[in-house]
């Protein structure tokens, strides 16, 4: 069995946002580019397949998703101030999701044991009736939601590390106790929501768990709230398969982020997440590309990912020490959530 799948495709270039816009085309280039240098006998690079209009309405409206395939015959469409469409938008963006369902079927089938989807446009603020902030369909969460109405998966655990706060998955998600979803990010910051009083709601209550960060906070900081909140929630999810969402804006190179994460942060945080992936589901991991807008910064933390992901999941892990602007994070969370999880 092939260890990691990658998922890559030139054809992701073709969405262009504009000449000035950060997410750009060279964004894909550069992790494609880093991954052919990769000397890797266990990688396999397979072919994203695009999502079909089923799988797109998994989590958007069909009015919606008609109105971004209505772009592709036009020049431009600008959805809100940050996000604008070329023609080849529509195709590449159902491409994006597509390359993460490549990902998530080749390992929900044993074809690898984990995978990195290296897709765009990136999906985690697209809301289900409406793009925003540089998304246009919320590629994780239509996997998240794939794994559970079309392949009958019971508890699925999305953990977003992008430097924003995903609004759309979590919007998606805010009442279902299927997806667990976990978010690190700057506070404040783009888009605004993702405070530690958002916590799902209904039977979803609980399943929404936001960790807010003021800016700064580096590879301590993250570490910290895994090892002594985030990680012992999941485990007692016990998720049957785990999806990151792989923002590398948090990166300390990034220009729109103002975080401190660098290359051993985010193998950190990957070694952790594959370690309880082993645990819970026999390893079942898919990674796929979010923000990040600093070229050496994606390919150099894509890389510390993809050879992460490469590794034994017996790797030790040494615990995060103590970080000071972190425990007042993790506690004030804990006043949120022990209603919904036993915290010892
Ligand atoms: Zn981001």
């Amino acid at each position: 069995m092939n260890k990691t799948a990658l998922v890559a495709d030139r054809r992701y270039l073709k969405h262009f946002a504009g000449r000035v816009h950060p997410e750009r085309p060279e964004r894909v280039a550069a992790m494609i580019e880093m991954a052919e240098h990769l000397v890797r006998p266990d990688l396999r690079t397979y072919t994203p397949r695009e999502a079909a209009f089923d799988e797109l309405a998994l989590c958007h409206r069909a009015d919606y998703i008609g109105a971004v395939e209505r772009t592709a015959a036009v020049d431009r469409f600008d959805f809100d101030p940050d996000t604008h469409t070329s023609p080849d938008t529509w195709k590449t963006a159902t491409l994006a999701a597509g390359g993460v369902l490549t990902a998530t079927e080749t390992v929900l089938d044993g074809a690898a044991c984990n995978a990195f989807a290296i897709v765009r446009p990136p999906g985690h603020h697209a809301l289900p009736g409406s793009a925003m902030g540089f998304c246009f369909f919320n590629n994780v969460a239509i996997a998240a939601a794939w794994l559970t109405r079309v392949r009958g998966l019971k508890r699925v655990l999305i953990f977003d590390w992008d430097v924003h706060h995903g609004n759309g998955t979590q919007d998606i998600f805010y009442e279902s106790p299927q997806i667990l979803y976990m978010s690190i990010h700057q506070f404040p910051l783009y888009p605004g929501t993702g405070w530690l009083d958002q916590i799902g709601a209904g039977a979803g209550a609980g399943f929404t768990v936001n960790a807010p960060l003021p800016a700064t906070c580096g590879n301590e900081e993250y570490l910290c709230l895994l090892d002594r909140l985030l990680l012992p929630i999941a485990r007692i999810f016990n998720p049957e398969f785990v999806l990151v969402s792989a923002g590398f804006d948090c990166h300390y190179r990034d220009p729109l982020g103002m975080m401190r994460v660098d290359e051993q942060g985010f193998a950190a945080m990957a070694r952790r997440l594959k370690h309880l992936a082993a645990e819970c589901c026999g390893g079942k991991l898919v990674a796929a590309l979010e923000g990040g807008y600093d070229l050496k910064a994606l390919a150099d933390s894509g890389r510390a990912l993809i050879e992460e992901l490469g590794r034994d999941a017996d790797d030790p892990i040494t615990p995060a020490a103590a970080a000071s602007r972190a425990l007042p994070i993790i506690e004030r969370a804990r006043y949120f959530l022990e209603p919904h999880w036993r915290l010892d």
